[in-house]
């Protein structure tokens, strides 16, 4: 099947997924990333590379980090940037998606950076915009954050030599998070020894194992030898049945605690996508602790998504 993603070349023309793409195009991602990194030591934090451009971020759903650091890396690579405020945009008066980006294409809009709570809203714009238009996937449902995987895989490779001698484990709400699945494709890809999840029944998708993912329900068993942890925040938004006892009840039998985290090999990092819940799936002194590295997750969000937008650009033939 063709990879809507992917030009005639086999260049990253949008970024909707991370499912389909080689090792080659992820470390291309991460490889460019890195050369961005050193940005903010500069005196002009910005490069010219997307000069002239103009970018829409389309968020149809709350985001804090992921919108602002979209934001910041379009403007560190010089683009001109709008941020729809959808809540007072047309869309609440009844216009439908597809008639929205009409209007912006009618803007000469170059990228669409989108959030959308259905999944497959990317997908969904890209297979109907016009052909110079790159669109970029920043969350949609339960399916996919590519990006957001990404400046994960980014982090880690900045504390860990090799992904292919890694153990790492996913824990909390798996069931709704659209961040777990697209890191467990992208770990895949890159070859990492082990993949597990952990976490109660009613918070696992049906058949996760064949994700390619070992499957603990107890987070000590689970934790044991592990060089990555990655905790996730309840998703209470997205249940529609009451799934969990009580948030006590919860960080009784799934938080990530001082105790628990010595279970994990010394060096291990605890990471987290953010917003964080304290007290509910992460002990506070651990998420500010030596071994958490989750701001640094939050500040490689900029080089990276720098990276993914640049490259997009590329394959319509940009001299960057
Ligand atoms: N920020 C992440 C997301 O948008 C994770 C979360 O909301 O828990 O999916």
């Amino acid at each position: 099947m063709k990879n809507l993603q992917l030009s005639k070349e086999g260049k990253l023309k949008h970024f909707l997924s991370i499912e389909g793409l080689s090792i080659e195009l992820l470390t291309e991602i991460l490889d460019t990333a890195e050369s961005f990194a050193g940005l903010p030591n500069q005196q002009v934090k910005k490069v010219p590379l997307l000069r002239g451009k103009t970018i829409v971020n389309l968020f149809f759903e709350n985001s804090t980090r992921t919108r602002t650091t979209f934001e910041l890396a379009a403007t560190r690579l010089s683009a001109d940037v709008l941020s729809m405020n959808i809540a007072t945009s047309a869309t609440s008066k009844g216009e439908s998606l597809l008639d929205t980006i009409r209007n912006l294409e009618a803007m000469h809009v170059d990228m669409f950076v989108v959030r959308h709570a259905i999944s497959g809203a990317g997908h969904f714009i890209a297979q109907n915009t016009a052909p110079h238009i790159s669109v970029i996937n920043a969350g949609d449902g339960q399916h996919a954050h590519p990006t957001q995987a990404m400046l994960d895989m980014f982090t880690i490779r900045q504390h860990k030599q090799d992904f292919t001698q890694l153990k790492v484990a996913i824990i909390g709400d798996i069931l709704h998070s659209r961040v777990a699945r697209s890191q467990i494709q992208a770990f895949n890809i890159l070859g990492v020894k082990e993949v597990r999840v952990i976490a109660p029944k009613t918070l696992l998708p049906s058949h996760v194992e064949s994700l390619g993912v070992t499957v603990f329900n107890d987070i000590e068993k689970g934790l044991v030898d592990t060089d990555v942890v990655i905790m996730l925040r309840l998703q209470k938004e997205r249940m529609s049945a009451a799934l969990l006892p009580s948030e006590r009840e919860y960080f009784k039998c799934f938080g990530l605690t001082e105790q628990r985290l010595k279970l994990a090999n010394p060096d291990a990092i605890v990471m987290h996508p953010g917003p964080i819940n304290r007290g509910v799936e992460i002990e506070s002194n651990i998420a500010d602790g030596a071994q958490s590295v989750i701001l640094q997750q939050v500040s490689n969000g900029i080089a990276v998504r720098m990276a993914i937008m640049s490259l997009t650009m590329q394959s319509h033939g940009e001299q960057i």
